[in-house]
């Protein structure tokens, strides 16, 4: 198809073509020579110019860098090459995973100077299967946020009603893709960040277990909880980036050797998807749930029963326990982390920061004025939670509760294959809602955080597939479903999600 083509091609049906597109859909074009990786691409960046003004998905496009990429993918299919699946593939990357030679800020300000001198290893993966960045994602600073307001550089719309939050921390890579301005994209998920997000736009999230995936390169927030995921339209999508970006690295000493199988998740069988039962858990069905949130759920597993699924009532008694022993672990992670950010490293000393006589001068003008409100309240309280008076009653006591809520877990896959509960208690809320209320904030991830905990995997799904709309004409926002997975068994939760999608577009 020729440049101008495509452009008819795409007023004309009112961008439906860039809306309709999947991985799977766009190596199919590519394959049959519909269109051009160039073409795509250059369709991708007029669509982002003309909506994301009102959106605020991406901090930076990585425009040279993707249309050079674009080009030599075409001419790779020129020369016969084998195109390789995700070949050409334009995606959104979010702000904290490097990539080499490009500005990767996490988005805070003290960060902002700072350029990658490396790839990350889920972008080096991604570079050797042929795919395109279109951008850096907007998102809460350093991760800390369910809501991208976090951010030191602009707040991000959720394309559903721009009144409301996308969620956060990934908020800008599940807006790009709820807005069909990538593909698909590659967020973080330390307590929620990809999964909540997801749910909130209306697109899929999925957090593998821990060690799937290589965190080298990625900008630590907590290192025993994060990982990188992928966040698609479909769930086959999710499955095939997921193949793409896991595997064992020697630059991240815990990532695993894991050996998965291909077949089983890019093309489940129904038959063994019916072997596995479904435990819904008691707690996770507590007073604060939104009713629109419970009835979808209700739905949901309305549907999967018809697939004649078993279901089952479980108990995860230590639940309760989930959010506190996070806010102490967590924050004891991020303290450590973001001790490298020293205002010497990693940034451009200012001429100002230059003026600074005194290590605590520097300081100061750096640490002080160059992170948000929220990273700091961390810092300090991860700080407080080490120190020496306190290690004992609260960071050795949270690994103790971690140990139990991961047990709670084994004892529950004794019994049930995979677990399934709501991704958030409430829809997207307003923006602005919750910012002067951090317990609040922090109680949106409610039913994600055990999960990172126990370093289990978790994908999120819209319970229905319509409610991808406006709610300016009274349709629902989006609500997610999750499905936890046993250790390495991205299968089953890939599994059952990709026949709950069959099962909707009838
Ligand atoms: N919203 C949670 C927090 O603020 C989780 C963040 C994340 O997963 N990166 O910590």
């Amino acid at each position: 198809m020729t440049d101008s083509k495509l452009r008819n091609t795409c007023e004309s049906t009112n961008m439906d073509f860039l809306n309709n597109l999947t991985i799977k859909k766009f190596h199919e074009g590519l394959a049959s020579k519909q269109f051009s990786a160039f073409e795509i691409t250059k369709a991708f960046f007029d669509y982002i110019k003309k909506n994301d003004s009102q959106i605020n998905a991406y901090l930076r496009l990585t425009k040279d860098l993707a249309l050079s990429q674009a080009n030599k993918i075409d001419v790779e299919l020129a020369e016969g090459k084998d195109l390789k699946i995700l070949a050409g593939a334009p995606l959104a990357i979010k702000d904290n995973i490097l990539i080499e030679g490009e500005p990767a800020t996490a988005a805070s300000k003290i960060l902002e100077n700072y350029r990658a001198s490396y790839d990350a290893t889920v972008i080096k993966k991604l570079k050797e299967a042929g795919a395109i960045f279109l951008g850096k994602t907007n998102m809460d600073e350093f991760a800390m946020g369910s809501s991208t307001e976090n951010s030191a550089f602009k707040i991000t719309r959720n394309p559903i009603d721009l009144e409301r939050v996308p969620g956060g921390s990934s908020g800008g890579s599940a807006a790009a893709v709820s807005a069909d301005m990538a593909l698909a994209a590659l967020g973080s998920d330390t307590g929620g960040s990809i999964r909540q997000p997801a749910g909130f736009c209306g697109v899929i999230g999925l957090k593998p277990t821990y060690g799937a995936i290589s965190r080298y390169g990625l900008i630590a927030m907590a290192s025993s909880l994060d990982q990188v995921g992928p966040i698609t339209k479909t769930v086959e999508d999710a499955a095939i980036l997921f193949k793409e970006i896991s595997g064992r690295d020697e630059l991240d000493a815990t990532s695993v050797n894991f050996q998965y199988n291909d077949d089983e998740l890019l093309n489940p069988k129904l038959e063994n998807i019916r072997k596995l039962r479904i435990g819904i858990p008691k707690e996770y069905f507590i007073e604060g749930l939104d009713k629109n949130v419970s009835e979808a759920i209700e739905e949901t597993i309305k549907l999967l029963k018809s697939l004649k699924i078993e279901f089952k009532e479980i108990s995860l008694p230590h639940t309760k326990y989930a959010l506190s022993c996070y806010y102490i672990i967590m924050p004891a992670e991020v303290s450590a982390n973001l001790a490298r950010f020293d205002g010497i490293r990693y940034s451009r000393a200012t001429s100002e920061k230059r003026k600074a006589t005194t290590l605590k001068e520097i300081y100061f003008k750096t640490r002080g004025e160059g992170f948000g409100e929220e990273v700091k309240r961390r810092i300090i309280l991860g700080t407080f939670v080490l120190s020496a008076g306190y290690y004992d009653a609260y960071y050795s006591k949270a690994q103790k509760v971690r140990k139990l809520i991961k047990e709670d877990f084994d004892r529950a896959f004794k019994e049930v294959d995979v677990i399934l509960t709501p991704v958030s208690p409430t829809s997207a809320f307003k923006i602005g809602e919750k910012t002067d209320d951090p317990l609040q904030m922090y109680l949106s991830d409610i039913f994600t955080i055990p999960v990172n905990l126990a370093g289990l995997p978790a994908i999120s799904i819209p319970t229905t597939n319509n409610q991808r709309l406006t709610t300016k004409d009274g349709r629902k926002l989006p609500v997610g479903f999750q499905l936890i997975g046993k250790p390495f068994r991205e299968a089953d939760v890939l599994g059952i999600g990709q026949y709950y999608e069959k099962l909707q577009a009838v």
